[in-house]
């Protein structure tokens, strides 16, 4: 990872928060903020390994990061990731809501604890985290969230009640609540990504999804974040609130 020249980096002393940034579209976005200068906390549940080598790779090219371990689906760590964010880095200016788990099965075989484990963090850990961090946003008057949705949340998906039941929810939940900090300054976005090469997707036949998908290919975790580092940094979003962007390679349209 390199930085961009100092004169070109557009988050220079913002702080951005990553949820589930140890891997796959999270650490790419680590690192896509880090390169505009954003001093990033790199959250995890329990791969601290993998969080601590993120944050290696961006201090090592010059950036600014920390890792904090927190488990976003419950309310006191949130409260801590966000007190400690402050009291490390002294501000908060970007939220992304990117950890994510699947628990797949056809809903006859679904129990309540599938759903409720994905209920808990795709979608409550969403609620918790704009919670917390709407405190200071709103004070300060200005801020960006960008809350990671899926084509599941669009269009269903087979297997996948509990994950797209919580995706279509952050579609939600992010277009009221850009309603609401509208008129504070603070915008509320979600990206909808389609399949991409990750941990998430490893296990997945290829063939059948590769059908879906006009592009014919599985999107690179760098392309989630490059619309992700879009909507945080570019002024042309300052006037871009309660969107949902695809990047599915046509699946959705
Ligand atoms: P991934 O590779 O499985 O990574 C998930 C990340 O979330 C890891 O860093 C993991 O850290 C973290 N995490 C898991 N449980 C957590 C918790 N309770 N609290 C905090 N962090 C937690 O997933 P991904 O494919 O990059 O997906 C990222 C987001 O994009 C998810 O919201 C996912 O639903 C969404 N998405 C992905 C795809 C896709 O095709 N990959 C498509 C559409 C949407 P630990 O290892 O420390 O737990």
């Amino acid at each position: 990872m390199e930085l961009l020249p100092a004169n070109l980096q557009r988050l220079k002393d913002q702080v951005a928060i990553v949820t589930g940034a140890s891997r796959g579209i999270g650490k790419a976005t680590a690192f896509a903020l880090a390169q505009e200068g954003a001093k990033v906390v790199v959250n995890y549940a329990s791969s601290s390994d993998a969080a601590d080598a993120v944050v290696a790779e961006i201090v090592n090219a010059g950036g600014s990061a920390i890792a904090l371990k927190a488990d976003v689906s419950q309310p006191e760590e949130v409260d801590n990731l966000i007190k400690e964010t402050v009291n490390q880095l002294g501000r908060i200016d970007m939220l992304v809501n990117n950890a994510g788990i699947t628990r797949d099965t056809l809903m006859l075989r679904m129990k309540l604890e599938d759903w409720q484990s994905v209920i808990n963090l795709n979608l409550t850990g969403v609620f918790l985290c704009c919670k917390a961090v709407s405190k200071i946003m709103l004070k300060q008057r200005s801020g960006r969230i960008i809350n990671i949705s899926s084509v599941a949340g669009q269009m269903g998906n087979p297997g996948q009640a509990n994950y797209s039941a919580a995706k279509a929810g952050v579609i939600g939940l992010t277009k009221t609540l850009a309603k609401e900090f509208a008129p504070r300054g603070v915008t509320v976005n979600a990206v909808a990504p389609g399949f991409i090469e990750t941990d998430m997707t490893s296990g997945l036949q290829a063939e059948e999804i590769l059908k879906m998908i006009p592009l014919s290919r599985y999107g690179k975790p760098e392309e989630i974040a490059g619309m992700i580092r879009f909507l945080c940094a570019d002024v042309s979003a300052n006037y871009i609130t309660g969107q949902v962007f695809n990047v599915d390679g046509g699946m959705v349209m």
